[in-house]
C-alpha cells in the first residue's frame, strides 16, 4: 500500500503542574478562537469587510509580540484556520438552501482542543520502541507522560491536543506504510439488526456472528443516569457532576463499539481475499415513520413510530457506517477487494439466492420459503444472494477488462483509435 495517514491516539497523564499548564493553553486557543470570531463579524458589520485566514494571521503577529501571547506560532493559526473552516462551512451551507447557524462563540464546554500542524513546532514525539507509549513535548508544558500504540511505524505530522471529560489525549497523525494479511475465502456478509452480520462464504456454510447491543447492555444504567441528573437544578455543582456521568457512560458505549467494529473487520480481513456487502444508508434507515392522517376524523392513526423508535435505537445501536469505514480501510491496508451492492436495485432481503426471484416479505417474516424449494433464515438468504452477486460482478468487471485490453490491441490500431486520450490518473 501506498503512504497513508493513521491516526493513533495517545492518553496523556500530565503532572498537576502541566495540567494546570495545558489547562490555561486550551483557554488562551478558546479566547484566540473567540476573538477571531469577533473580529470577523465587527469588520463586516462596521466596514462590509471580509476577513480572510491570511488577514487574520497577519494580525496575529503583532498580537504575539505585544502582549505575552503563550501559544507557539503555528498553533494559533491552525486555530484561526478553525474559525476560516467554520465560515467556509456556514456559506457552503447557506448555498445548498439548508439553514445552518452562524459560527458560534464557544464556551469551555464546546471548546476542547487545538492542533499543532508541524512535528517539532511547538511538540515532538517521543515515543518508546516501536511507537508505544512514552512521552510528548509540548512548549510551555514540558514533557508528558503518554501512553498508547501506533499500529504501523512512520512519521509524525500533526498533533491535536484533546481534553474530553477531564481527560487529556493526543491525536497523532502519522505517515506511514500500513501492510496487513489477508487469507483466501471469497466473502459476503448481510448486515443486521438481530445479528450484527451473517457471512456466507464459496467455502462454508453461512455463520451469524452475534449482535452485543453495547446500547442495549447499558441503557438501563444510563436512563438512571438522566433521572438523577434532572432531580437537581441545572448547572449547579451535583447536576454537574451528575451531567459527566452520563457522558462518561455514553463514551463507555461508543469505545466497546468502537473496539468491536475494529476487530470484527480485522477478523474478516484476516480470512477473506474479496470481501461483498450492500450499500447502507444509516440515515433513510432510521428516519421516523411518517404521520397517517385520518381523513374522516381528522386525527392521526397509529404508524408505527414507536416501534420504528426501538428499530432505530437498535440500528444505530450495531453502527454499520462506523463499521462499514473501518473495514473499507482495513481491506485496503490488505489489498482485499472490497465491493458494494447496490442495495435498492438487488433488492438483497427480497430476492431468493437460488432462482434469483424477487417476493417482498414484511420485516418480521425471519424465514425465507421460495417456490423453487429454497428455505432458509432470512439473514442467511441475503447474504447468500449478495455472494452470487459479488462473484457474478467481479467476474463480469473481470471479463470486460480483458476483453477491452484485447479489444484495444487487435481491433484499435485499424480503426484509428490508438490516439484516444488516456483515462486520468485517480
Ligand atoms: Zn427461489
Amino acid at each position: 500500500m501506498d503512504t497513508a495517514n493513521r491516526r493513533p491516539t495517545y492518553r496523556l497523564y500530565p503532572t498537576p503542574a502541566q495540567e494546570q499548564a495545558l489547562t490555561a493553553q486550551l483557554e488562551a486557543h478558546r479566547l484566540l478562537y473567540n476573538a477571531a470570531l469577533e473580529q470577523r463579524r465587527a469588520a463586516w458589520s462596521r466596514q462590509r469587510v471580509t476577513l480572510s485566514y491570511a488577514d487574520q494571521c497577519r494580525d496575529l503577529t503583532p498580537l504575539r509580540q505585544s502582549e505575552d501571547c503563550p501559544l507557539p506560532a503555528q498553533a494559533a493559526q491552525s486555530t484561526l484556520k478553525r474559525v476560516q473552516l467554520a465560515f467556509e462551512a456556514f456559506f457552503r451551507r447557506l448555498k445548498a438552501g439548508q439553514t445552518p447557524g452562524y459560527p458560534r462563540f464557544k464556551s469551555r464546554r464546546r471548546f476542547h482542543g487545538w492542533t499543532y500542524p508541524t512535528h517539532g513546532d511547538g511538540w515532538r514525539l517521543l515515543p518508546r520502541e516501536g511507537m508505544q507509549h512514552g512521552r510528548v513535548r509540548l512548549a510551555g508544558v514540558g514533557h508528558v507522560r503518554m501512553r498508547g500504540d501506533a499500529r504501523t511505524l512512520g512519521t509524525p505530522k500533526t498533533c491535536t491536543i484533546v481534553c474530553r471529560h477531564g481527560k487529556w489525549y493526543a491525536s497523532v497523525v502519522i505517515a506511514c506504510q500500513p501492510v496487513r494479511s489477508h487469507g483466501t475465502e471469497t466473502m459476503a456478509f448481510d448486515w443486521g439488526v438481530e445479528t450484527f452480520a451473517t457471512l456466507a462464504s464459496l467455502e462454508e456454510t453461512p455463520q451469524p456472528v452475534a449482535n452485543p447491543r453495547f446500547f442495549g447492555a447499558s441503557e438501563a444504567k444510563l436512563q438512571a443516569a438522566y433521572r438523577a441528573r434532572d432531580r437537581k437544578r441545572q448547572c449547579s455543582h451535583g447536576w454537574r457532576l451528575a451531567n459527566r456521568r452520563v457522558a462518561q457512560i455514553h463514551s463507555t458505549i461508543a469505545r466497546q463499539r468502537l473496539d468491536f467494529h475494529h476487530k470484527q473487520a480485522a477478523a474478516m480481513i484476516d480470512s477473506a481475499t474479496v470481501v461483498i456487502t450492500e450499500q447502507l444508508q444509516t440515515a433513510n434507515m432510521s428516519r421516523r415513520p411518517k404521520p397517517k392522517p385520518d381523513e374522516s376524523t381528522g386525527q392521526f392513526l397509529p404508524n408505527g413510530a414507536a416501534s420504528k423508535a426501538g428499530l432505530n435505537k437498535a440500528i444505530l445501536d450495531s453502527a454499520p457506517t462506523q463499521f462499514l469505514g473501518i473495514l473499507r480501510y482495513k481491506a485496503a491496508e490488505a489489498g482485499v477487494v472490497y465491493v458494494e451492492a447496490p442495495t435498492r436495485a438487488l433488492k438483497p432481503s427480497q430476492r431468493c439466492h437460488a432462482c434469483w426471484t424477487v417476493a417482498p416479505k414484511p420485516l418480521h417474516q425471519r424465514w425465507h420459503i421460495c417456490a423453487c424449494g429454497a428455505s432458509c433464515g432470512r439473514d442467511e438468504n441475503s447474504a447468500r444472494v449478495l455472494l452470487v452477486w459479488g462473484v457474478r460482478h467481479i467476474l463480469s468487471v473481470f471479463l470486460a477488462t480483458l476483453w477491452l485490453r484485447q479489444w484495444s490491441q487487435e481491433l484499435a490500431p485499424g480503426l484509428g483509435l490508438q490516439n484516444l486520450p488516456r483515462e486520468p490518473k485517480a
